[in-house]
Order: structure tokens, then sequence, then C-alpha cells
């Protein structure tokens, strides 16, 4: 079987005759004498397309075999044409191109290889075995560039054994048999069997996005060619849009979004001020008792629920407190204080009966009520609660 995308990765439509169409798992299994569709390998994903006017689902190559997996059968003896969905094999072409220059000078510069390679339908990962700043990382981005705008031939064969002995490349260990060598001048020698571009000018552009640690070593995000490019406008619009909303210059929003934090930050503080005043008056109108209260104040928070059921007990106006605020809808949070009764037995019995849920400690509990409000009333009154208007 004739393998195509060696002879030349740019052919994207060929004519090839079908050998074999099986009935398998994952489709109708194709093998044809000659193919131009890559197959899942070397992390580079499958090609997609179409053969004979049928989809192609997936390639894989076993033992050298290359099937196609197919929507629907084939005729055995039947000459077909195969058009692969160049658009993606391109990006993976541009990305793949991109991944030996990024690995060859990170292995020239650091000496730590490759363990690990992705090419994902968002971005590209890679793996190396050893720590980098993300500094030098940057000069990493820079001098692959600088190779890509020089336009350099990218070399791919298959040389003979003596030659090959003598040839120092990345991944050598690994394998037996026909290695096939691809050659960037001054950026990396590589054995691999994926699909690359002619020139370096063609995968357009490396962009690294992130860096994490990753099992002793990193994980390098990045973006080639088309895919870049693609990312550059998406974050542009995104920019732009956060440019007006902020009404502040694209390249001020990131001052914006921190004057508008602080700003947020002292409206929180005064906010919580007049909460406080609120919270103050409502305990100055009530008289001493030994009852038990309820309150139901619109749009409290947890806290300054919590802070009403305090000042309520602190003042002595009243010996078990229950604040509510909220609706049916989203729940009615409550905070409920005592300094005589076990508000845990209490809330586990209002709980039941208003469809609620939430617990705490002996002298205080916190949770949710998803009932009507005249139904918390009623079961609260029935309890012995006084509501405070
Ligand atoms: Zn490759």
């Amino acid at each position: 079987m004739k393998k195509l995308y060696y002879d030349s990765p740019y052919i994207r439509e060929f004519q090839g005759t079908v050998v074999s169409c099986e009935k398998g798992k994952k489709g109708f299994e194709v093998i044809l004498d000659q193919t131009a569709f890559y197959p899942e390998g070397g992390g580079q994903p499958t090609d997609t397309g179409v053969l004979g006017g049928v989809k192609v689902l997936e390639v894989h190559e076993k033992q050298g075999i290359v099937t196609h997996y197919l929507e629907a059968p084939l005729t055995v003896g039947e000459t077909v044409t195969g058009v692969i969905d160049w658009e993606k094999r391109f990006i993976h072409m541009q990305e793949h191109s991109g991944e030996h220059l990024v690995s060859g000078l990170i292995h020239e510069r650091f000496g730590y290889d490759n363990v690990g390679f992705h090419m994902g339908s968002e971005e590209v990962t890679i793996d190396f075995n050893g720590l980098i700043e993300w500094d030098e990382l940057m000069e990493i981005e820079k001098k692959a560039n600088e190779i890509i705008w020089d336009n350099r031939e990218i070399y791919a064969d298959f040389p003979e054994k003596e030659e090959l002995d003598a040839l120092d490349y990345r991944s050598k260990k690994e394998l037996t048999g026909d290695v096939r060598i691809v050659k960037i001048p001054g950026g990396d020698i590589c054995a691999c069997c994926g699909t690359h571009v002619k020139r370096t000018g063609e995968i357009g552009l490396v962009k690294f996005l992130s860096m994490i640690h990753y099992k002793g070593g990193v994980r390098i995000s990045l973006l080639c060619g088309k895919r870049a490019m693609a990312d550059y406008e998406k974050k542009r619009e995104a920019e732009q849009k956060i440019s007006v909303l902020l009404s502040a210059k694209p390249t001020e929003i990131a001052a914006a979004v921190e004057k508008m934090k602080a700003e947020n930050s002292r409206l929180q503080d005064k906010l919580y001020e007049c909460y406080k005043g609120m919270v103050e008056n409502r305990v100055n109108a009530l008289e001493c008792s030994e009852d038990s209260l309820f309150v139901i104040e619109k749009d409290f928070s947890a806290l300054h629920l919590r802070m009403m059921v305090n000042r309520i007990l602190e003042e002595k106006k009243g010996k078990t407190v229950l604040a509510l605020s909220g609706n049916k809808e989203s729940g009615f949070i409550y905070i409920m204080g005592s300094q005589e009764e076990d508000m845990r037995v209490l809330s586990k019995e209002l709980n039941q009966k208003l469809s609620g849920r939430g617990g705490g400690s002996v002298q205080m509990t916190q949770g949710s009520f998803f009932a009507e409000e005249a139904q918390i009333d009623e079961v609260l009154s029935e309890k012995g609660f006084r509501k405070i208007n």
C-alpha cells in the first residue's frame, strides 16, 4: 500500500482502488491500494474527508496498513476519488512543524526531551522533562519565529542505515526499521512520521499561551499559524468589548479594572455601614423582652441577618431570634440564634415544616426555607414567635 502523504503532504485529492471493505464497530473499514489520508499517529490527529462520495470518519494505521472508517460501504475493485479535509490537515501541518521547531530549540538550549505531545482542537500541548522560566520560553518563541520568517526549507526523507547511525536526532531510541527524518536547518532534526509544511514560513507564527509545572517538568500550550490568527481575533474581540464596557482604551483595561475593584471595595464598606445603621434602628425600636421574635427583611445577606440576630440577643430584646430574607423561589435565607434554646433541634423541626435545609451550633443555625411567606408566618406563630415589622 502506497502512502501518498510521504510523497507529498500537499496531495489533497487522489484516486485509489478499494482492496477490501468490511463492516466493523466504528463504521465500514476500507483499505485502498494507495492513500493520501494521514492516519492518527505521532501526536497528529486523523485526517477526515470524503472517499468515493462517502464521509471518512477516522483513519488508523496498524502494522503498516492504513484503514479508513467510512459511514457507508464501497465496492471492492472500484476506483474511487479521495478528498481530504484540507483546512484541518493544513492546520495540523502548521502545528506539527511548529512543534518540531519548538522542541528542537528547547532540546538544543536545555537538553530537555519532548515527553508528551497533543494536538487538540483548541490548542497544542507539549510536555518537557525539565523546568523552564517564562522569560526563557519567550526567548525560544522569538527564535522560533525568526526561523519561521527566514522561510527555511523543511526536509523529510528516509536516510540509509549508515547515514542514520551517524545522525544525531531526537526520538532516536524508540524506533526500528525505516526511520523518516524531518530536518529544519538550524532548528531541529527529529524522527517523525507526520505531515509537515515544506517551508518554515508556512507555519506563519508560533505563540505560547501558557506553561504549567507538570510531572517534574513543564506542559506548554501553544498555537501556530491559522489557529494563532483565529485566537488573536477572538482575543481582540473580547478586548474590544471589555474596553467599551469600561470606557477605557484597550491598553488601559487592566488599570481600569483595578480602579473598579477598589471602588467596589469602598462601596462594600459603605454598604456594610448602611446595613449596620438599619440594624441599629431596628434594635433600638424594640422593647426588652423574653419573647421569641422573627423578622423578614428585604435584600439582607446572611452576614447582615447574623448582625441583626446578634444585636437583638446582646441587647436582651428577645430570647430566641430568627431573621430571614429572600423569596420562595431562591429560598429564604435564615439565621436563628438563642442564649437558651437548642437551635439545632428547632432548626430541624422548622426545616421539616418549611421545606428547609441547614444547621449549625447549639447557639446559632443558618439555612434556607423554600416556602411562601404566609406559610412561614403561620408556622412561626404556631411555635410562639412574634413578628417584628
Ligand atoms: Zn513531525
